[in-house]
């Protein structure tokens, strides 16, 4: 995507609203305006948009419409996952002094991670953040050592954010059903995932890989921001943790956003077009590939950050050695090439990012990584400037640090 603002290559960040996305949505705004509450004809109008739209979700998790749950987004979705499920714990099964525990990992998303730490400093929570391998992958082992009789939740992101790693939820899903037991006629540990970088790419039929809850937001998928989805199977225990109407059923409260919703719907409804996204993300990926090679092969000290193998088609995260991260972005931005140093909410801090020093990476390489994200209006054009202007930049950015090193020797 090469508009007069330059080229974008930060995707996973936010994508454009697709054309045909924006279309479906714009009535919504004014013309179809009703709250989905409403008993009246324009309250049905907008219900009927709403179920719409919750079909054509349900249909690409193959799941039931009635385990849908529409939010404002992943991080409210992932919120109501931790959150809820603990106050589900102690609301219906608590036993006199028993704390309940949470599996997750060091490397997953800012809301996830800040949510089970507000659950351990409440003193509602027990939490093991499982470290994950240099590759960026978790490890099966790990996950089946950390279970106890108390685990009541394992929150594992699909496909990490930042590196783009995947990870083995399918397998993560089948190890669960066999732990599982029964507590209070409930059945412990649920499984979650993020999922909200993975919708695109992988397959996310949650009978398949066999997850309880699932979160994503419409924005990653070329739909709107400020929506998103939580899978909730059925009879999973789980409280709403904001009060108000009774709208999701009474999981989550609020007047709906239809016209976000609607534009969701249609986002999901494309990706279920297979033939056509199969195409999308063959292309993606040899985009991706091209682009790992070349500034594999054409700049020295250049490294990939995670798995190349198991990683998303749109992600590549370089580091190179004797280069500022921040450096680079801001020097590429002025040269109209967006991309970004890891996680759009971390940037901005000069924190190494949580999720580089989790792969055992110094802090001096994970501040030398760059994120690059493709999506499906990136052209090579595109990226052939990408990589000129970036062997340039990194040239120029170790000449600077080699000057600056040199006069303090
Ligand atoms: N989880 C992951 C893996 C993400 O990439 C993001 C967005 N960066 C979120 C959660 C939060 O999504 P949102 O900001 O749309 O709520």
């Amino acid at each position: 995507m090469n508009n007069n603002k330059g080229i974008y290559l930060d995707y996973a960040a936010t994508t454009p609203v697709d054309k045909n996305v924006m279309k479906e949505m714009i009535p919504y705004f004014s013309e179809k305006f009703g709250n989905a509450m409403s008993v009246h004809n324009f309250g049905q109008e907008a219900q009927q948009a709403i179920d719409t739209a919750r079909e054509r979700v349900a249909k690409f998790f193959n799941c039931s419409p009635s385990e849908i749950i529409f939010t404002s987004g992943a991080t409210e979705s992932n919120n109501l996952t931790v959150k809820g499920v603990v106050k589900s714990f102690y609301s219906v099964s608590r036993k006199k002094g028993e704390i309940p525990h949470i599996v997750t990992t060091v490397f997953e998303h800012h809301c996830v991670l800040d949510a089970c730490h507000a659950m351990k400093k409440e003193g509602l929570a027990e939490i093991t953040f499982l470290p994950v391998g240099r590759d960026g992958i978790v490890k099966i082992a790990d996950v089946k050592k950390a279970i106890k009789p108390n685990t009541i939740l394992i929150s594992i992101m699909y496909v990490n954010n930042e590196i783009g790693t995947v990870q083995p939820i399918a397998e993560i899903g089948k190890l669960i059903q066999k732990l599982r037991s029964n507590n209070q006629g409930i059945h412990y540990p649920l499984l979650h995932t993020d999922a909200t970088q993975s919708v695109n790419y992988f397959d996310c039929n949650v009978k398949k890989i066999g997850v309880d809850l699932l979160s994503f937001s419409g924005h990653k998928i070329y739909g709107p921001k400020g929506v998103g989805v939580l899978f909730a199977k059925r009879g999973t225990p789980i409280r709403r943790i904001q009060d108000g109407g009774d709208q999701e059923y009474k999981l989550r409260a609020g007047t709906h956003n239809v016209t976000g919703i609607v534009g969701l719907g249609k986002a999901v409804d494309m990706l279920t077009a297979s033939g056509k996204q199969q195409a999308i993300i063959k292309k993606i990926i040899s985009l991706r590939d091209y682009l790992i090679k070349r500034v594999l092969t054409e700049i020295p000290a250049a490294y990939l950050n995670g798995s190349k193998e198991k990683r998303s088609p749109n992600n590549a995260n370089f580091r190179f050695d004797n280069v500022e991260g921040e450096g680079l972005i801001l020097s590429l931005d002025l040269e109209g090439i967006a991309t970004s140093t890891g996680s759009a909410c971390s940037s901005g801090a000069l924190e190494p990012s949580h999720v580089l020093l989790a792969l055992g990476l110094k802090h001096e390489q994970a501040h030398g990584s760059l994120r690059i994200t493709i999506g499906k209006y990136t052209t090579k054009a595109e990226l052939d400037r990408t990589v000129k202007v970036l062997k340039e930049t990194v040239q120029r950015l170790r000449k600077i640090s080699g000057n600056v090193l040199s006069e303090f020797k």
